[in-house]
């Protein structure tokens, strides 16, 4: 027994160690620099809590635990080495279902234990497990929907239905009833059995009335739930390193998802039940009958060459034609000739955190030319040029101009206000707003029609024979 409470007391301070390794691991993701280094860190942490776990005498068959990790491992390593970048947002989503389908099936096995061998546990333990069916569950089913909408396996658009708000929060009522019954009454099995299916059902109804391009930050928000979810697992089993490392999940799911929905000017609220994107009207559509300027490479390139100073602003387009590094080397050239470079980054440009960041590190641009949207929009006027690479919506300038735009008051990089502006896309197709840029018809915008890797390897080839 002696034995025992030395092993579990060593297991405590190991999920000490692991929980301050995940907090540096995250100070340290904080900068591109030392991302690297956090994210090592965080995988150590996670890996000595995971071997304290298994000299835990609490375990009973190593064989299947043995064979869990071989198949997690071996799935883990195809997807992360073979996921395109642009996929990584469904990855994301199918990882957060999964850890909270994990944590939901921890807290119905406790619920079996619990129920089967009639042991009397504390009101607060019996709660955290239902609050883990009931976060797990929705977690699961709602990532899922969030995977199938981003990989097209359903239609992106809100899926919406008269009263669905209502009928929302009377399934919310409804769980919450069977919750105080399980935890305050008398642990039914069909009560039970009810909890489970109408928190599955739940995470569909959550998740099916937002639109395809706000997924992102519902991945986010559902990526803090499976850190709840995790934490009342943790509680439920009694494990430190789960309720530490849960929380830490479902704090930095919500900090991220805050910082998304101010940089799209949108209430979390608004995201969650304003079904965005939905079709609303069948009225006739407005035919565009401004015409916009296009560019040659060859001119775009003397305009380039000639400027004083250059701001890239890459979007969504970049990490489509993965054209990071011919605009390092077209950087490279333009600061060889003597021109200022710098890079612009908006933080919901591309579809998830921190994407354009990723991007150029994989090229190599230096840190020190990367630039946050309220560091570099003053920069704009004094700029002569200033080049959109594939981002279309977070240069708009009718989230600043036009109060009736559906992205009015969104925070916008004022590429307009350079001197000039060359975009480069392939079409006038508008971005994931769905709406139009007029960025594109100003006097001083040109368009160079394109894929971005053909036209940026265009102009890094015409500016070599300059
Ligand atoms: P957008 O989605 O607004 O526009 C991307 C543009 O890239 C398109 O207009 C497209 O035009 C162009 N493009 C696509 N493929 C290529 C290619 N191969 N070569 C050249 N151009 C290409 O992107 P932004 O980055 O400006 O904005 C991101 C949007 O996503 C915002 O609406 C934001 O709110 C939303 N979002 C982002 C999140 C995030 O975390 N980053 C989260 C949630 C939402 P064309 O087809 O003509 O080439």
């Amino acid at each position: 027994m002696e034995l025992f409470e030395g092993i579990n007391l060593y297991i405590q301070y190991v999920y000490l160690a692991s929980a301050v390794l995940f907090i540096f691991g995250i100070k340290l993701l904080g900068s591109p620099a030392t991302a690297r280094r956090g994210n090592f860190l965080a995988a150590l942490g996670m890996f000595i809590a995971i071997v304290a776990t298994l000299v835990n005498e609490e375990v009973l068959n190593y064989e299947m635990i043995a064979i869990g990790i071989a198949i997690g491992a071996v799935i883990g390593a195809v997807l992360a080495r073979t996921i395109k970048m642009t996929a990584m947002p469904q990855m994301v989503a199918i990882f957060n279902g999964v850890g909270g389908g994990a944590s939901a099936v921890i807290a119905v096995s406790e619920f079996a234990r619990i129920s089967d061998g009639d042991i009397s546990v504390e009101g607060y333990i019996k709660l955290t497990i239902m609050l883990g069916v009931l976060i797990g569950f929705v977690t699961l089913t709602g990532s899922l929907i969030a995977f199938a909408k981003l990989q097209d396996l359903m239609t992106t658009r809100p899926v919406t239905y008269p009263l669905q708000n209502i009928v929302s929060g009377l399934m919310f009522l409804a769980i919450l009833g069977m919750i105080v019954y399980l935890v305050g009454f008398e642990f039914n099995i069909y009560v039970f059995y009810a909890l489970v299916a109408l928190s599955l059902i739940l995470g569909i109804q959550l998740v099916i009335p937002i639109g395809g391009a706000d997924m992102p930050v519902v991945i986010s928000l559902l990526n803090s739930y499976s850190g709840v979810a995790a934490a009342a697992a943790g509680f439920a089993l009694g494990n430190l390193a789960l309720i530490v490392s849960g929380a830490l999940v479902g704090a930095a799911g919500l900090i991220l998802t805050n910082i998304m929905t101010k940089a799209m000017n949108r209430s979390l609220a608004n995201v969650v039940f304003g079904a965005f994107g939905a079709v609303t009207s069948s009225g006739p559509v407005a035919v565009e009958t401004r015409t916009a300027r296009s560019v040659g490479a060859e001119d775009a390139a003397v305009m380039l060459a000639y400027a004083r100073s250059v701001i890239f602003v890459p979007g969504y387009g970049l990490a489509v034609a993965q054209a990071q590094h011919q605009v390092r080397e077209l950087a490279d050239l333009l600061e060889g000739k003597g021109v200022r470079v710098k890079y612009a980054i908006h933080p919901v440009a591309g579809r998830m955190p921190g994407h354009m960041n990723v991007l150029l590190a994989e090229a190599n641009v230096p840190y020190d030319e990367l630039y946050d949207l309220d560091e570099i929009n003053d920069d704009f006027r004094n700029t002569d040029v200033a080049v959109v690479i594939g981002a279309n919506d977070v240069t708009n300038p009718a989230a600043r101009d036009q109060p009736d735009s559906p992205v009015y008051g969104m925070p916008i990089l004022n590429v307009d206000q350079a001197q000039h502006v060359i975009v480069l896309k392939r079409s006038m197709s508008p971005g994931f707003a769905g709406i139009d840029n007029d960025l594109f018809f100003k006097d001083n915008t040109r368009m160079l029609f394109g894929d971005a890797r053909r036209s940026v390897t265009s102009l890094v080839s015409e500016v070599k024979g300059l």
